[in-house]
């Protein structure tokens, strides 16, 4: 087909172009921008935009794709070639199996963060009231509800527009959770059975160094974990006793490089067997501690 001619001209003039040859100038546009994932991304936008999966894909390689499809796809590989992150682009993204709005309000949800997820699902014997804090898109406590539905959960966040999209997700999900605005435990109370956190953690200094995709899409509020990246574990772990059960669990996410840190925190605090747990990649992920009657 006329491969050449996208390439040059990057513009619709007239020719048709068939599905093989738009995936094509998606890739190749990536890996000239140095997109670690191109011909990922490049298929992921595809899917998207033309609404189709690869079986329909590799029966129709030369089926025209109509313009305006093209004019967006166009579109969508510009912005991932200047590394707006898929996910941003077509809104969505995976996590424990569910599929959940994202915008650039909030963090596109991690895999290592499904590491945390599993562990508290092991804490949950019934009907226990839970506390996301710092929910952001809800994923943490939207799988949670979704893998037991005899809980009840809140999801905490000082960010509105985040909030607007955990909501979004849990509406879609058909899952009814509390959402409340709030710097922290300022605006809750209550005592929950298990608090689980993912708060922003990454050291102020170290967020210039991580990928442009990152950097400059994903929100700073979410990743900030300002001097040292710990500041919001020192205060989630000085305030989380109030509004904690006696018995009960407080479980984060943390940075590979912190869990002496945090973990200490937790026992200074006064909690029980604190543990660290690794992720896939023998990293250090998650810490879990108990409270005891005085924390
Ligand atoms: N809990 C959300 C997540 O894991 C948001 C985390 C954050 O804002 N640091 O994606």
């Amino acid at each position: 087909m006329f491969l050449a001619v996208c390439a040059v001209g990057k513009r619709w003039i007239g020719e048709k172009m068939n599905l093989q040859a738009v995936l094509n100038y998606g890739k190749n546009e990536l890996l000239k921008a140095d997109i670690t994932e191109a011909p990922v991304d490049a298929w992921e936008l595809l899917e998207y935009v033309c609404d189709i999966d690869k079986n329909y894909y590799y029966l129709h390689l030369s089926d025209e794709v109509p313009e305006e499809h093209f004019t967006r796809y166009q579109d969508l590989i510009r912005k991932r070639a200047a590394h707006t992150p898929v996910q941003y682009l077509t809104g969505y993204a995976y996590f424990m199996g569910l599929k959940l709005m994202v915008n650039e309000c909030v963090l596109i949800p991690r895999f290592d963060t499904e590491i945390l997820v599993e562990q508290v699902l092991k804490l949950i014997k019934g009907n226990e009231r839970i506390l996301d804090m710092c929910t952001g898109s809800g994923c943490i406590l939207l799988s949670l509800m979704h893998e037991r539905s005899g809980i009840s959960g809140t999801g905490a966040d000082i960010s509105g527009e985040a909030l607007r999209v955990a909501e979004k997700n849990a509406e879609n999900l058909g899952i009814h959770c509390e959402l409340i605005q709030s710097d922290l435990f300022s605006q809750i109370s209550g005592k929950y059975d298990i608090i689980v956190s993912n708060p922003p953690y990454i050291a102020t200094k170290v967020i210039e160094v991580l990928d442009k995709e990152v950097k400059d899409h994903e929100p700073l509020l979410a990743l900030d974990g300002m001097e040292d990246g710990l500041h919001f574990y020192r205060r989630i772990v000085k305030e989380a006793g109030d509004c904690l059960k006696d018995g009960g669990y407080l479980c984060f996410e943390i940075g590979f490089d912190q869990g002496d840190a945090v973990s200490g925190l937790m026992q200074e605090a006064g909690y029980r067997d604190v543990k660290i747990i690794r992720d896939l990649s023998g990293l250090d992920r998650v810490v879990i501690g108990g409270k005891q009657s005085h924390v």
